[in-house]
């Protein structure tokens, strides 16, 4: 029989894949137990109807062809234009590829900026698929933390001695941060700026929560003096305006990777459906509302569980600047994150993501997604704070 290859078979690397709390709570629901679930970052809201309108009257207009491999003109303008707007850059349609979805975008960027062998720098913690990301184009991931003590802000100096010990080719960066919810501020950007300078590396920026802000300001990594022509830009439709399941996202970058992205995604996804782009082109024309008004729930609930956190001693947490998660340390309870995370779904039925699977930087904590309507996500907190006490009480 023949054998899958080595690359797809070490995509993981040999860890575990930081999911088994989800899918253990995915079955329980599944068996009918009533879970209450803050794992994934999905927004307990559907995709605006408005926007589905407009995807249906794009489809009955014939939008269901092959569409334009970069994307169509009209929405790469107008992303062109919003990162644009975001950055003070000239932004033109030849510096975007659309994907689908962000994700599709970070696997681009990784394959345009590494060879195979080569070592690509991620901050830890890290949204999951990040290291294999980096492994699926041949490439070595390295991870440099980031400490809740410094606010879960990567220091220069170590991604610096990170970059000089694995002659590093390129450094993910995430801001807003999925999964702990900083936001990185100029002097972390400018910091890292030199850096990546001075070792010559691609910067590829994961900004998908770029609308998700509780304090201070998004900065686009781009727009830092001197980074556009070193710096490829991830976004996305899926949180800015809850269109998850619909797999729109894109890179930015310089004009000439661009187009040799272009060929990958020739001959890989070979482009997005047009009916999406069209309800995509739809959405952004709402404006920057739209992307408030998907994004105030999570402030909302940012507010309660920090409130919530405030009351008590056993829990705490870095105040989350943005994105729609908290990352809760639980080392008061003497447990790890995942030792945690899988007591609360079977004696309270409430499902987290343990630290554990973002990162070794992320251990002893638990990620809780601001994902339930607010009185269910009081419930769920309230168990987890009930929870925890008790742990922290036996130990
Ligand atoms: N980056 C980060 C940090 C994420 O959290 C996610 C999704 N959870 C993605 C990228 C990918 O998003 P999508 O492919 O849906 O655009």
């Amino acid at each position: 029989m023949p054998q899958p290859s080595h690359r797809i078979r070490s995509l993981l690397g040999g860890d575990a894949d930081g999911w088994t709390v989800f899918y253990r709570a995915r079955r329980m629901k599944d068996d009918g137990v009533p879970v209450l679930e803050l794992t994934i970052g999905e927004h307990d809201i559907g995709t605006d109807a408005a926007i589905l309108d407009e995807m249906h009257r794009a489809a009955h207009a014939g939008h269901t062809g092959y569409a334009a491999v970069p994307g169509i003109p009209a929405l790469r303008d107008r992303i062109a234009e919003r990162l644009a707007e975001a950055t003070g850059l000239p932004m033109a349609r030849d510096n975007v590829l659309v994907t689908p979805g962000g994700q599709a975008g970070l696997f681009a960027a990784h394959h345009a900026a590494l060879d195979e062998g080569q070592t690509g720098l991620l901050i830890d913690p890290y949204y999951t698929t990040y290291p294999g990301t980096i492994r699926a184009v041949g490439g070595r991931p390295v991870p440099v933390a980031a400490h809740p003590e410094h606010g879960f802000q990567p220091r220069a100096d170590d991604i610096a001695r990170a970059a000089r010990q694995t002659e590093a080719r390129s450094l993910l960066i995430n801001s807003p941060n999925n999964p702990t919810g900083a936001v990185y501020g100029a002097e972390t950007l400018d910091g890292i700026a030199r850096m990546a300078e001075e070792h010559d590396l691609w910067v590829i920026s994961d900004e998908v929560y770029d609308s998700q802000v509780w304090s201070g300001r998004h900065l686009p990594f781009a727009g830092r003096p001197g980074m556009a022509e070193r710096t490829l830009t991830v976004g996305s439709m899926s949180k800015s305006h809850a269109m998850t399941g619909s797999r729109l996202g894109w890179v930015a970058g310089p004009a000439g990777v661009i187009e040799d992205m272009i060929q990958l995604a020739t001959h890989t996804t070979y482009g997005v459906a047009g009916f999406i782009q069209e309800a995509a082109l739809y959405a952004l024309e709402l404006g920057p509302k739209a992307e408030r008004d998907v994004a105030a729930p999570f402030r909302r609930r940012r507010d309660l569980l920090m409130a919530r956190l405030g009351g008590q001693q056993v829990l705490r947490a870095v105040p989350p600047e943005g994105a729609m998660y908290v990352m809760v340390d639980i080392r008061g309870t003497g447990m790890t994150g995942t030792g945690f995370a899988e007591a609360l779904l079977d004696e309270m039925q409430v499902a987290v993501m343990p630290g554990e699977s973002f990162g070794a930087a992320a251990a002893g904590h638990v990620r809780v997604a601001l994902t339930l309507p607010d009185e269910t996500f009081e419930t769920a907190i309230d168990r987890l704070v009930s929870f925890a006490a008790a742990c922290a009480e036996a130990a």
